[in-house]
């Protein structure tokens, strides 16, 4: 028997029409799955009296036949999301007891939607990361295991994959800068898709590297990341960056059809070393899309192995002037200070005390590379690598190119501390594949397609031309039905 947190949202919807179910009963499943999960570290803040209230809400909603397709959908939201009045630290020490007085705009809209906001969910912190290590709560861990191995759920968005992955809510809000929704959704088996830079407000999202933060779904299925994402996007007058262009009904586009579309293989994302699993399940994924009546055509994006370089400058660079106003007075941590002290030693004080290493080390590379001296050799370089990134893209979608197929990571989860107590750069290799689609602000999505020999899900990303999500999940949705991935995690927790 489904429980009802096991639910998709599509499926949930046709139940809570229906009459079948209630936004209540729905709530009460998660909460309580939430509460048996508390081994993931995955809800770090829960709002269940929140929850009971907005779903009582949803349910009058749903008997006035006045039912939005998210009404009634208990949700995870990320740490990352301002929520008014309810503890929003990004996962940061530094932002300790903060309580926005505003309320982001994705949640605004879900909410307005009708969805239910079940708690915030753990992801490293300001999303710095890529295996939910850097957290101040602790890292989430993966529902997923391997030889009794406690296993990262991917990051930064590790805690939202965790929770949807583990049924704790129907779907999850996350954001990726650098891949933080497709790497950990690939981690977990699930969906989850990264918009076109500008499709989805960043009003009251924290913000990490501005020219390339998006917000996405994080979903169990194609079809209900196409619901939600038709939720969450729209023109934003509170965000300068917020496309003004109408919002497709994503699911409407869900035909299964993509006879004749032309998928682009990239050959420069055939790294050196690449595991045997992961070259296997790309060249399944292609067979699929073949069988499926695509054309498949090898394309090249020269300029791909300089995307890891210019990203961990220019995000960097972002970061550090984003992060420059957690400075002890607007939010937040204060150290305590003694006497004689200045504003100088409040200011070093706190953002040491507050900051945890890898957001130190992000906000000195990124004054090093935005400092006189070496600005032009390191921020502008990489500006215009990015440049040339993006260019590579326009040339193959004007070819005639509908999406492109890559692996979305180079590897399954990895163990905890494998890699954190590594090199940096060990960590930073995991956004290989992901990267190059927020250099070029590119629409991206994560589908499960298969497992590893252990039994780990393996994912593969389907990059979109810009603003053309619809078409994206479309062939996102082939994909999905083609491989039939339908394994979930045993119940370890
Ligand atoms: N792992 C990348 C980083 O650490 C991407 C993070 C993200 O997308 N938020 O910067």
């Amino acid at each position: 028997m489904t429980h009802l947190n096991e639910l998709t949202i599509a499926a949930a919807r046709d139940a809570l029409r229906a009459g079948e179910t209630t936004a209540v009963d729905l709530t009460m499943a998660c909460l309580t799955a939430i509460d048996a999960g508390d081994g993931l570290n995955a809800f770090v803040h829960k709002t269940p009296d929140i929850a009971l209230d907005m779903a009582r809400a949803a349910d009058a909603r749903i008997k006035a036949g006045d039912a939005p397709d998210m009404c009634g959908i208990p949700l995870g939201i990320k740490d990352l999301f301002c929520t008014k009045g309810v503890p929003s630290q990004a996962a940061s020490n530094i932002l300790k007891g903060f309580k926005p007085e505003y309320e982001s705009t994705v949640t605004t809209q879900l909410f307005n939607a009708g969805a239910v906001m079940l708690g915030k969910l753990n992801m490293d912190e300001f999303a710095m990361g890529s295996s939910n290590e850097t957290s101040c709560y602790g890292n989430a861990i993966n529902p997923w295991k391997v030889d009794g191995r406690d296993l990262t759920p991917g990051g930064s968005s590790g805690g939202s994959a965790a929770a949807v992955a583990a049924d704790m809510c129907l779907a999850a809000t996350g954001t990726d800068t650098g891949g933080s929704i497709r790497q950990p959704a690939a981690f977990t088996g699930i969906v989850g898709i990264k918009p076109t830079y500008g499709r989805v407000s960043r009003w009251g999202v924290v913000a990490f590297a501005s020219s390339l933060d998006q917000a996405g779904p994080m979903t169990k299925s194609v079809r209900d990341a196409a619901i939600m994402l038709g939720a969450m996007c729209g023109h934003d007058l509170k965000d300068s960056t917020s496309a003004d262009l109408a919002v497709p009904d994503f699911e409407a586009a869900l035909t299964g059809d993509i006879r004749g579309k032309k998928i682009g293989i990239p050959r420069e994302y055939r790294m050196d070393g690449m595991p045997a699993e992961i070259e296997k399940l790309w060249a399944d994924g292609t067979a699929m899309l073949k069988d499926a009546g695509a054309e498949i055509v090898d394309i090249a994006l020269p300029h791909t192995k300089y995307a890891l370089p210019a990203y961990y400058v220019i995000a960097p660079a972002e970061a550090s002037s984003n992060l420059a106003r957690y400075d002890g007075v607007r939010y937040g941590h204060r150290a305590n200070l003694k006497a004689g002290d200045g504003i100088t030693e409040m200011y070093e004080r706190t953002r040491a005390e507050g900051f945890g290493h890898e957001v130190q080390r992000r906000v000195m590379v990124g004054t090093y590379v935005l400092s006189a001296g070496f600005y032009d050799a390191y921020y502008n370089r990489a500006r215009r690598v990015r440049a040339l990134i993006k260019r590579d893209f326009d040339q193959v979608f004007a070819a005639g190119i509908d999406a492109i197929l890559t692996p979305a990571t180079p590897s399954a989860a990895f163990g905890l501390g494998e890699m954190a107590n590594a090199d940096p750069i060990q960590m930073y290799l995991n956004d290989v594949f992901t990267v190059t689609v927020n250099l070029a602000g590119l629409p991206g999505i994560s589908v499960p397609v298969g497992q590893n020999a252990q039994g780990l899900p393996l994912g593969l990303q389907l990059i979109g031309k810009p603003w053309d999500e619809a078409g994206l999940l479309n062939h996102a949705y082939v994909l999905e039905q083609a491989a039939g991935f339908v394994a979930k995690p045993a119940k370890w927790w």
